[in-house]
Formats: C-alpha cells, sequence, structure tokens
C-alpha cells in the first residue's frame, strides 16, 4: 500500500494546522437555487435556515432568472447535454460562434474566444501571445488566476504598485527594450471594489506601445452606462486589447470565460492557448443561457440600474450606521474590521439574524485588513438590503464598533 501511515499522517498534520490556525475553509450547503433568498445548511447537519445572501457573484440577479433557465432548457434540448470533444476536433455548434460574436458586440471588441472559464482564459492567453522575448507589467493585486497565466508564460514579469500610474510609467520606460509590452490589471478589483484607471492606462500605452490586458470577471454586465465594462466607465471602449471575462459572475453565474479583443491576438489563442486546445468547451445549455443574459443585457439597462440604485441605498446604509467601507461606487463593498477573529464572530453572529456574509482574512487579503465583503445584486429588493441593514447595526452594536474609527477598533480589538 503506498498510502501509508506516514504519507496520511504528512497530510493530516498539514490540514490540522491549518485547522488550529483557523485558516481551514469550511463549506456551506445550499439548498435552494442561488438568489437573494436562500436555504442553508450549515453547519453540515444543522436544520435548513432561511437566509439573505449578500456575498455571491449574482451582481445582475440572473443566476436564476426564470428566461435564463427556460433559454438553458431550450439549448438543452436543440443542441444536447455536452460536447464530448474539444473545439478544433468536433466540439463547436453554431451556438458556440453565435455566442463569441455576441460578446465581441457587447464588448466593443473585434473578436472572441471562448474558454471553459475565466481562469482558463487567463492560464492560456499570455503563453498563446507572448513570448521570452516580451514583458508582462502588472498591478500587484491581479486575480490569482492572472497570477497562475503569468507563471506559464516564458515572457519576463514585473509589476507595478497598485494602481500606481507614475509607477506603471516607470516600468515601461524600464522595460523599452522588449519586442512587446503588455499591461496587465483587474478591471473591477475583487476585494476592495475599486476600479482600475483604464483611462490613463491607454494613455499610457500608446505613448509606450504596450498591449493593454483588462480582466472584467467583476465588471461585465454593469459597470458603465450600458454595462459593458469598466472600459465603458472609463471611456476606452475599442482602445483595448484584450478583455478576458467571465459568465460564471454577473452574466449568469453559470460558468464559462472567454478571451476578447483584437482578432489577430483571439486566433493565436485559437490556435495556442492550451486550455482551449485540451479541455471541453462550455455545454451547450449554459452556451444557450449565456446567449439569453446577453440578449436581456443588450436590451435594457434596467438590471445594471437598479443594482446602481441598490448599491448607493447600501453603501449610504453602512456608512450612516458608523461603519467602516472601502469607498467607491462598485458593488462589492467591503465592511473594513481589521480584526481576522473579529470578521469571523461577525460574519457568524450576522448569520444567526439570517444574512449570509463571510469574513475574509490573511492571506486572503493583507494582514489587519480582515473584512466583510458584502456584494449587492440586483435581485435585492429593498427590504432585503433593509434586513441586512438592522443585522449589521445589532451586531454593530454588540461589538462596539458603530462609528468607531480604524485605529480605535484595533485598540479594541488587535491587528
Ligand atoms: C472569478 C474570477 C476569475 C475566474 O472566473 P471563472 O470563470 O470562475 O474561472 C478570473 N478573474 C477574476 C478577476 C475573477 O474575479
Amino acid at each position: 500500500m503506498a498510502y501509508s501511515d506516514k504519507v496520511r499522517g504528512t497530510y493530516q498534520e498539514i490540514i490540522n494546522g491549518m485547522k488550529d490556525a483557523g485558516l481551514l475553509k469550511v463549506e456551506r450547503y445550499i439548498h435552494s437555487a442561488q438568489a437573494a433568498d436562500i436555504e442553508v445548511e450549515f453547519p453540515a447537519g444543522a436544520p435548513l435556515k432561511k437566509v439573505i445572501n449578500i456575498c455571491a457573484n449574482n451582481y445582475l440577479g440572473l443566476s436564476s432568472h426564470p428566461d435564463v433557465v427556460k433559454a438553458a432548457h431550450e439549448g438543452l434540448d436543440s443542441h444536447g447535454y455536452g460536447m464530448s470533444s474539444v473545439r478544433f476536433i468536433c466540439g463547436t455548434q453554431d451556438i458556440h460562434r453565435t455566442l463569441e460574436g455576441m460578446v465581441t458586440k457587447f464588448l466593443g471588441t473585434e473578436d472572441t474566444i471562448l474558454f471553459p472559464s475565466c481562469m482558463d482564459a487567463n492560464a492560456g492567453v499570455f503563453e498563446a501571445v507572448l513570448t521570452k522575448d516580451d514583458v508582462m507589467i502588472s498591478d500587484r493585486l491581479v486575480h490569482a488566476s492572472i497570477i497562475d497565466g503569468i507563471r506559464l508564460c516564458s515572457a519576463m514579469h514585473d509589476t507595478y504598485k497598485h494602481s500606481d500610474m507614475a509607477h506603471l510609467e516607470e516600468k515601461l520606460q524600464l522595460h523599452n527594450d522588449k519586442r512587446l509590452k503588455m499591461v496587465i490589471t483587474d478591471g473591477v478589483f475583487s476585494m476592495d471594489g475599486d476600479t482600475a484607471k483604464l483611462d490613463q492606462m491607454a494613455d499610457l500605452c500608446e505613448k509606450y506601445d504596450a498591449l493593454l490586458f483588462c480582466d472584467e470577471s467583476h465588471s461585465s454586465g454593469f459597470i458603465g452606462k450600458t454595462g459593458r465594462g469598466t472600459h465603458e466607465k472609463c471611456g476606452v471602449m475599442g482602445r483595448m486589447d484584450i478583455i478576458t471575462t467571465t459568465f460564471g459572475k454577473g452574466l449568469g453565474g453559470a460558468s464559462g470565460g472567454c478571451v476578447s479583443g483584437r482578432k489577430e491576438l483571439v486566433e493565436m489563442c485559437r490556435q495556442k492557448a492550451r486550455p482551449y486546445l485540451f479541455s471541453n468547451t462550455i455545454a451547450p445549455p449554459v452556451v444557450a443561457g449565456v446567449i439569453k443574459v446577453l440578449e436581456i443585457l443588450s436590451a435594457t439597462t434596467e438590471r445594471r440600474d437598479k443594482l446602481e440604485k441598490n448599491t448607493e441605498f447600501w453603501r449610504k446604509g453602512l456608512t450612516e450606521m458608523g461603519l467602516i467601507i472601502k469607498e467607491g461606487d462598485t458593488p462589492i463593498v467591503p465592511v473594513m474590521l481589521f480584526n481576522a477573529k473579529l470578521s469571523q464572530d461577525v460574519s457568524r453572529d450576522l448569520y444567526e439574524e439570517g444574512i449570509y456574509a463571510i469574513g475574509f482574512f490573511f492571506p486572503v487579503v493583507p494582514q489587519s485588513q480582515a473584512r466583510i465583503r458584502t456584494q449587492i445584486s440586483a435581485g435585492h429588493e429593498i427590504h432585503h438590503l433593509e434586513k441586512a441593514l438592522a443585522a449589521f447595526k445589532k451586531v454593530g452594536a454588540k461589538y462596539n464598533i458603530l462609528g468607531k474609527t480604524k485605529q480605535e477598533i484595533i485598540d479594541m480589538y488587535g491587528m
């Protein structure tokens, strides 16, 4: 037996170490569809509890929208359950190409290629378009999947301080001798909810002849006047070279991702990106669902407008009761608690009050930056948000953190 007691013990020790440090992630079982109101089993074996979900990426409330569900059913009936092939062998249906065309139009790019997920898009894109003669210059807070993609690419890698344009320019000058330069950022940063300065970045990229890459996973469908993303908000539609995004968040929440941008770069991905070549693409019912999502979002801005209103209401409510939130205008609203244990205690007490929100602490966020990341949805009604605000007020009062400064909270609870 290869899996000896010694081997087992090695892993048990690691896992127990995580448990002792309070770092073991414990999953909560949701028995209902993803929505504002969900039914949760937590801890495992406990009776089901009805709670309001304020930590999903379901920004537009489309995860169980009846029209999307219906479209997925129809896609299942017309195109079957699975492809049993990768795209370039016999895994491309008409609806895959239709969806690529729709994404291109929605994002205002030249062409689009689907990937099984945005994680896969980011894992494949850099290696497909860059070589060891090139350089990737990324924001220091980019998403984990971008970091993995960078690791898989032979181009040189450098970083600039988060959203620091002077530092980015320095790095562009430093690497000016490279064959190609690519500047890499998230559109909306997932932990803080702040937005990349894409307008300034596009100017810099033009000045230094660099490619501009943006991951729009936390923006596609709702950031910008018509929800096209951060590039719309910053007025640089048409100036982006590569956008990656997911269909697993605002755009229906099922799965799948894409690379969208300059047509030669997309073609390079079709020829060379390994997660595209060697992994099945998005299943037909999901493709049909995403097509419906884009139809809905292209016809009306109603949902992103409602999300904007909900977000304003939520940010105002939290601020008025004296909680510290990260400033901004996106639906990602981190409530800062600084202390890791406090974030876990507040999360647990909120759950008791019927509000589902998770506390994040190191290493997911920097040390002494523990927080509860709330995420607002167009699927929330004002009554959901009022109930959640009341719970935050009650729990905030219990821990005596309402109206307190960062320093006062740290003095009480430690870093
Ligand atoms: C969620 C996320 C991804 C991964 O998306 P999947 O399609 O679920 O793999 C990639 N990039 C960013 C910025 C994300 O937030």
